[in-house]
């Protein structure tokens, strides 16, 4: 479960991937410095929308999650690696890469999505909660397929990382 293990780091980690960024960014030794698994992924990810993301095999139930909702459109389960209390991701089962490739004809997909958050966010998180979408090589994207990270149980901070 290497591969998985591995995978699933780069789900968030977005103070993780900043702390690294800044990191990496302030050095010119940067081909010398050791990147974290996370950045690493995330700036070596190559979108290939042919190739499966470990999300198809979650969503197929190949790779077991703790998975919160589900119905035909979209899965929710919890991520592998928190980063809050509460963590957990909102995904289509139709693959859409990354924000930047939806369409007009997604539009009601992505309503799914936010309210699929937010239906589970008001049970888990009634003090309040924060939904991150990592978006291309910049924003942390390491796996290409869309998802809405929900975060909570802490007091989120601003501006985040
Ligand atoms: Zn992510």
């Amino acid at each position: 479960m290497t591969f998985f293990r591995n995978v699933s780091k780069c789900f968030v980690g977005n103070k993780l991937c900043n702390q690294t960024g800044i990191h990496i960014w302030s050095s010119i030794n940067i081909a010398k410095r050791k990147m974290s698994s996370e950045v690493e992924k995330a700036l070596s990810a190559k979108l290939d929308a042919n190739k499966p993301t470990i999300f198809d095999k979650i969503i197929s139930k190949e790779i077991p999650a703790k998975i919160i909702y589900e119905n035909d459109k979209v899965l929710a389960f919890h991520d592998v690696s928190p980063q809050a209390p509460v963590h957990f991701l909102v995904i289509p089962k139709r693959r859409i890469a990354l924000l930047d490739e939806a369409k007009e004809n997604d539009k009601e997909l992505l309503g799914e999505l936010l309210l699929t958050a937010s239906e589970i966010a008001k049970e888990k998180l009634p003090g309040g909660y924060r939904l991150v979408i990592n978006n291309g090589k910049d924003g942390c994207q390491s796996v290409f397929h869309l998802h809405v990270h929900v975060l909570g149980g802490r007091q989120m901070k601003w501006p985040p990382g």
